[in-house]
């Protein structure tokens, strides 16, 4: 009974259990079993009041929150057009990976692209394609797991099983050779599989340490395929979004789809209230009006807008709907035919079609192109 003896020093809920189960009951043990109210009292007046200031200070930091993304977007109006970074500085690392969107960051650019699809558990992952094998070593790694065409589904991995695999630079499904063959070599692995979750973290992240904030710009990538699978890719999207405090206009986000019917049950179902891009891809016989019911902007390819070296009249007809205009995407080695620098095509985008933002796989050189080729 010498641990009793000295009661002040040796306190604790053990202590006293084992008082308990020897049936001994002792002056010191029972004075400890009236420490427990008063201790619980305590405690529960310190979460009071812990929360209390937490309150307050959330209430802070949402107003904090809303200066900055006002001041954000204040920003970008002045500085029209701005640089949204295609998977990332996908040029240089390979796409979708932390390096690549922390690089993005660091180039400057005022938008970070998330392709989104859904694993096996639910869970949105950073990915342009619902496959795997073109940018991973998943037929190496998981052989016998492709389905019957062939091609192996994100969908059909866990999250655990897709933080195995190694990503690398891009390659061509049917010849396994690089797309890009002077970029990242694409024999070189060791990149990792983001979640939208740890992607969003990231930018926040960096938004905070640099002082400088980079908007994000997710895609919704298939939903009419995940919902044949039985998945509802939209609300899970939104959850993660809503969880990083991506819910209105007001915050730096685009989301977007090639799907017009999905955005429309994003809008009016699912009550998503923040911004909204269409993307248009090569159409340019779109329904102006309806989608201004809808989005706040279209993302048509480049060619839909440059022909040439001539414009064409979407980006004027875009904006006599109050519709934003986007075009994607700019290569340093891919660039349209008939362009000879991506300074020629920048000044062709933004002088004479006056588009409001450009998806650039090099955002150093977007950056730096859209300041010279800026409208007056
Ligand atoms: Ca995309």
């Amino acid at each position: 009974m010498v641990a009793f003896s000295k009661p002040a020093q040796n306190f604790s809920f053990q202590q006293s259990s084992t008082v308990w189960a020897r049936g001994e009951w002792s002056a010191v043990s029972v004075a400890n079993f009236f420490r427990i109210p008063v201790l619980l009292g305590l405690i529960t007046l310190g979460l009071f009041i812990n929360g209390t200031l937490m309150l307050i200070g959330t209430k802070i930091f949402r107003l904090m929150k809303t200066g900055m993304a006002l001041l954000f977007f204040t920003t970008l109006a002045a500085a029209q057009p701005f640089t949204i970074a295609h998977r990332g500085a996908s040029g240089y690392v390979p796409e979708h990976t932390r390096e690549a969107k922390v690089m993005a960051h660091a180039m400057g650019a005022e938008f970070i692209e998330q392709d989104v699809v859904l694993s096996k558990d639910d869970v949105p992952v950073v990915l342009h394609d619902i496959h795997l094998e073109t940018t991973s070593d998943v037929a190496m790694r998981f052989p016998g797991r492709k389905r019957a065409d062939g091609r192996y589904y994100a969908l059909d991995f866990t999250l655990l099983e897709l933080r195995q695999l190694s990503m690398h630079e891009r390659t061509d499904h049917k010849t396994g050779k690089p797309v890009y063959p002077n970029r990242f070599p694409a024999t070189m692995g060791g990149f990792r599989i983001l979640t939208l979750d740890e992607e969003l973290e990231v930018i926040a992240g960096l938004n905070r340490s640099t002082g400088r904030v980079a908007g994000i710009y997710p895609e919704i990538k298939q939903p009419t395929w995940h919902r044949k699978e039985g998945r509802d890719i939209s609300s899970v999207v939104l959850r993660v979004l809503a969880k990083h405090g991506y819910t209105t206009k007001e915050h730096a986000c685009y989301l977007q789809c090639f799907e017009y019917g999905e955005l429309k049950r994003l809008r009016h179902e699912l009550g998503w209230k923040g911004r909204l891009i269409f993307l248009a891809g090569n159409k340019t016989k779109i329904d102006l009006a309806e989608l201004a019911k809808v989005v706040d902007g279209i993302g048509p390819s480049i060619g839909a807008i440059v022909s040439g070296t001539q414009v064409t009249d979407l980006t004027a007809r875009a904006h006599a709907f109050g519709l934003e205009v986007h075009p994607h995407t700019l290569r340093v080695d891919d660039l349209p035919k008939g362009i000879q620098t991506s300074d020629e095509l920048m000044r062709l985008l933004v002088d004479e079609a006056k588009v409001d933002a450009l998806f650039t796989d090099f955002p150093d050189v977007t950056v730096n192109g859209l300041k010279k080729a800026a409208r007056p």
